[in-house]
């Protein structure tokens, strides 16, 4: 079946060399020849949620010449300028098309807790239901050092996960992930990647390009993370005419498609597989219970299993499990606070410390 029969909603990100020009400055001929593609996905009857970046590119083009800042406040000065810049440049162009678009600034902070993220979900939906597209970036005014997304690449993934996205499209100012070094002649792009296999990451070349803070170290990893939560990922690029409906229509053109994984996570399941930097705690796991959870039954995870516990959480807080040689093995959410826990370790308790419906475990 050709993608785009398959599709009802994507999220395609667009990264700042992709909207900027070689002068640093937005291109709005690039910028309105994507708006233009977005329109014909619309049209197909996709839903569409971009993310886009470019703010801190487009306030530093107009603002070079600044008084004495240290980075962070430059960064929060040329995001606030740029970001207005970008987004009605956005509301120009889609309105040639009879479109609203709308912004949504979030932060990771927003992802944290299930609450905000539900309700930053319920404000997309409701965009999406009314015909706006919403255009997605970091709030980068607040967001900064230790609070900060690796990159856009990161949120794209978070919110094509949030929103049941069924495909990510990545576009930056390279073709794909190459087998080689990109700039020889005798490299070339991987068209699919199984993301289950980890055969790949000798091709990931610390590449860094132009504006942004993504390298193609941290798409990949992204990429393999959400094709591995059953969403389709595209990684292309976006200076490219017609690349995005190129990649719906599966023309012959170069660009890396991670392949899914065949099941799908539930919505509870999504969170929590993005929620490893807000965990608040540990649990340390023998061998049973290790095979338990990795059983092809839904297992939780019970206090009889548990050999130790690390940190101290609410009941509902996010903890890590691990095994006792220090391996990662999933996320989940506690039944119980840390001190309850605790006292129940090893112990046959009433509830299970996890749920099976509140883990994520790793592949
Ligand atoms: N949020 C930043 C911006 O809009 C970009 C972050 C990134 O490069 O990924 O300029």
């Amino acid at each position: 079946m050709n993608h785009k029969q398959s599709y009802k909603r994507i999220a395609i990100k667009v990264g700042s060399n992709v909207l900027t020009g070689t002068d640093g400055k937005l291109d709005i001929g690039r910028i309105s020849h994507l708006v233009e593609q977005i329109n014909r996905v619309r049209e197909l009857g996709i839903d569409v949620v971009l993310v886009s970046s470019g703010a801190v590119a487009a306030g530093r083009a107009v603002l070079s010449e600044t008084n004495k800042m240290d980075a962070v406040s430059a960064r929060q000065l040329w995001s606030a300028v740029g970001q207005v810049k970008l987004i009605n440049i956005y509301a120009e162009l889609f309105a040639k098309h009879g479109l609203y678009c709308a912004q949504v600034l979030t932060t990771k902070e927003n992802f944290s807790d299930r609450r905000h993220y539900l309700n930053m979900k319920n404000c997309i939906s409701t965009m999406l239901d009314n015909n706006v597209i919403p255009i997605v970036n970091e709030n980068d005014t607040i967001s900064v050092t230790e609070l900060m997304f690796t990159d856009n690449d990161e949120l794209s993934g978070l919110i094509s996960s949030m929103m049941g996205c069924q495909a990510l499209i990545i576009l930056s100012n390279v073709d794909g992930i190459y087998d080689g070094n990109p700039n020889e002649e005798t490299s070339s792009v991987i068209p699919e990647i199984i993301a289950s296999s980890r055969n790949y990451e000798r091709y990931i070349l610390m590449q860094k390009s132009g504006f942004g803070r993504g390298g193609m170290h941290t798409k990949y990893s992204v990429a393999r993370k959400i094709a591995l939560e059953g969403i389709d990922v595209f990684i292309a690029n976006g200076t490219r005419n017609d690349i995005i409906t190129g990649i719906l229509n599966e023309e012959d053109i170069p660009f890396t498609r991670f392949q899914p994984n065949g099941k799908k996570l539930k919505s509870s399941k999504k969170w929590l597989a993005h929620s490893d930097s807000f965990a608040k705690g540990v649990a340390i796991i023998n061998e049973g219970a290790s095979d338990a959870l990795f059983d092809m039954k839904a297992n939780s995870l019970l206090l009889i299993g548990v050999t130790a516990l690390d940190g101290f959480f609410k009941k509902g807080d996010v903890i890590r499990i691990q095994d006792e040689s220090g391996n990662q093995l999933g996320l989940g959410k506690s039944q119980y606070n840390s001190d309850e826990a605790k006292e129940l370790i090893g112990k046959k308790a009433r509830k299970p410390l996890i749920y099976y419906d509140y883990m994520f475990l790793y592949e």
